[in-house]
């Protein structure tokens, strides 16, 4: 079933994994998996140079291990910024090539000093070129509740959106957040200028304060006062901090869900346990007709 069928159903449910590192071994992450394949994920996508690293060479690897071993629909993550045309042809037959059909195009994360390749500017003129080069993938998409950290307002951000979706998005997947608020506020935003394509939530379960320091730094998603309490408080203890960051997100999820979001996409930071523990307290929930 495609996702944008599954979409129609239900509330979607999927993972988020980075790929071992270049140097480490490509199955190291096989363990990690066969753990969250026990929460029977809709999809479990896979990022590829996320935070400027290097881990290119792996997501096909990883993809393959969801899609062919653990029988999980893969998504695999395409940023274009330091990708050429044909680079990103080879990628998406290669992809082809092991039955993965999901793609999140992405711009992709600036690396310091380095040389964009120059074909890819920005995530819609690779969805474009996607969707005429490759038809038969389906094509999702980020967006920022926060508002994207280089956009000079939202009504610019939203603009780029449009044209994003425009261009071939199936479904978006947001940057993280805190505050569901700004969810809401977001996705009104989103309807008034037309945007009408399913719209999965990114959560986050922060369960370490050098993590969430390093991530919000990046990103520029703002933490609200209650999420900042909890860190002060707990930050030195590594169970309190753990529960908490789980409660914190079971509470998002939960009012997500109720509140009608097509989906739930859990940044998963390769820790099946924390994954494991919030699918168990929310599934009711998201399974829930
Ligand atoms: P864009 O859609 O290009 O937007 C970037 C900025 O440019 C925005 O401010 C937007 O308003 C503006 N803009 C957009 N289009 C135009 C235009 N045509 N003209 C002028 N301005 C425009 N990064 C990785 O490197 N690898 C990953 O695996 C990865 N996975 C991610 C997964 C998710 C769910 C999310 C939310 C982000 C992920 N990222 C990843 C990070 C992402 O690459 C960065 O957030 C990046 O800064 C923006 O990517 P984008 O695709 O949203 O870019």
């Amino acid at each position: 079933m495609s996702l944008t069928e599954l979409f129609n159903q239900k509330t979607v449910f999927s993972l988020e994994v980075f790929p071992p590192k270049k140097t480490a071994d490509k199955d190291a992450i096989l363990p990690t998996l066969e753990q969250l394949q026990s929460i029977n994920p809709d999809f479990i996508s896979v990022t590829l140079g996320a935070g400027g690293t290097d881990h290119c060479d792996r997501t096909v690897e990883v993809a393959n291990l969801i899609q062919n071993q653990l029988k999980i629909p893969a998504m695999a993550h395409v940023p274009g910024l330091y990708q050429t045309k044909q680079q990103v042809l080879d990628l998406l037959d290669q992809l082809s090539s092991i039955n993965v059909a999901n793609i999140l195009a992405l711009r992709g994360d600036h690396i310091p000093d380095k040389q964009p390749a120059g074909d890819f500017n920005h995530a819609n003129e690779l969805v474009a070129f996607i969707k005429e080069n490759r038809p038969n993938f389906s094509i999702a998409s980020a967006c920022y509740p926060n508002c994207h950290m280089e956009a000079t307002d939202f009504v610019d951000d939203i603009g780029n959106l449009k044209r994003k979706v425009d261009s071939g998005v199936d479904h978006l997947i947001t940057q993280l957040f805190f505050n569901n608020q700004a969810f809401y506020d977001f996705k009104e935003k989103t309807e008034i200028a037309g945007i009408n394509v399913p719209i999965e939530a990114g959560i986050m379960p922060c369960t370490n304060r050098n993590q969430i320091a390093r991530i919000t730094q990046l990103s520029g998603v703002p933490l609200p006062k209650k999420f900042r309490a909890i860190m002060d408080r707990y930050q030195d203890n590594k169970e309190a901090m753990r529960d908490a960051g789980i409660a914190y997100a079971v509470d998002q999820i939960i009012d997500l869900v109720s509140q009608g979001v097509a989906g739930i996409h859990l940044y998963t930071m390769n820790h099946p346990g924390i994954a494991k523990q919030i699918w168990q307290e929310t599934r009711a929930v998201i399974n829930a007709k």
